[in-house]
């Protein structure tokens, strides 16, 4: 299940960027593995998979010691900052940075170990009361400040958009974050260039892409629906 699952998410990538004129390689997959177990992340390796999402540290950690093999983990949930000590060094992209305290202490953290770490930050871009992520118009202020940071490297954006039936709603959302990831670059803030925008999910990813994503992170699409479903 899951080889034919991503074989046909492989296949609707390619058709994405070929509506666009993209290149297949400008799009990163991030296999999307909260809540299942570490013999389908297995499957999903056997498949050629390096790349992995989790949204929970303790999960991610847990998954960590069971699987030996080098893979690209990806923090793609909600962080609390006393959880940042233990990923650090363990994680390729922290996602999810929404304010300069928590990437204050990522920043801490990768001094500790003598290593940059490359975040994200998440961006509640359809203004929703449910979700994580800054503001818009709170993205700047925060950026100016964390930019600063000798220990972080900011190389992009994500959001997590509206859940929606037809994926077509979301396109004003994911135009709009291409938008802000180049209004950013243009600004030239010192030490401040983004070239990563993570955005689209199983129901939108192809939509996403054909504005501009450069991750997409599936998780259903892969390996099939969550037991619990999830808000994030
Ligand atoms: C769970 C999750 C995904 C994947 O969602 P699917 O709809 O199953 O593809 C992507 N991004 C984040 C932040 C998530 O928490």
């Amino acid at each position: 299940m899951i080889a034919e699952n991503l074989k046909q998410v492989e296949e609707n990538i390619c058709a994405a960027c070929k509506r666009v004129g993209r290149n297949r390689d400008e799009v990163t997959l991030v296999a999307v593995s909260k809540t299942k177990p570490v013999e389908m992340i297995q499957e999903a390796m056997a498949e050629g998979m390096v790349t992995f999402g989790e949204n929970r540290v303790q999960e991610l950690m847990d998954k960590l010691e069971k699987i030996k093999e080098p893979l690209q983990w990806h923090l793609i949930g909600h962080l609390q900052r006393n959880k940042v000590k233990y990923i650090i060094g363990h994680v390729c992209l922290i996602h999810s940075v929404d304010s300069f305290r928590l990437a204050e202490q990522i920043n801490q953290e990768s001094e500790k170990k003598q290593i940059k770490t490359d975040i994200l930050l998440e961006i509640n871009i359809a203004d929703e009361d449910s979700k994580f992520g800054l503001k818009k118009e709170h993205e700047m202020p925060v950026l100016k400040q964390l930019a600063v940071l000798p220990y972080l490297r900011v190389r992009g954006l994500m959001t997590v958009a509206p859940f929606v039936e037809n994926a077509e709603e979301n396109r004003k959302h994911f135009q709009n974050m291409k938008k802000l990831m180049v209004d950013i670059n243009q600004k030239n803030i010192n030490n401040v260039y983004m070239d990563i925008l993570s955005m689209g999910m199983t129901g939108d990813y192809e939509v996403a892409i054909e504005e501009g994503a450069t991750i997409v992170r599936v998780g259903t699409g892969i390996f099939g629906e969550r037991e619990k479903k999830l808000q994030y």
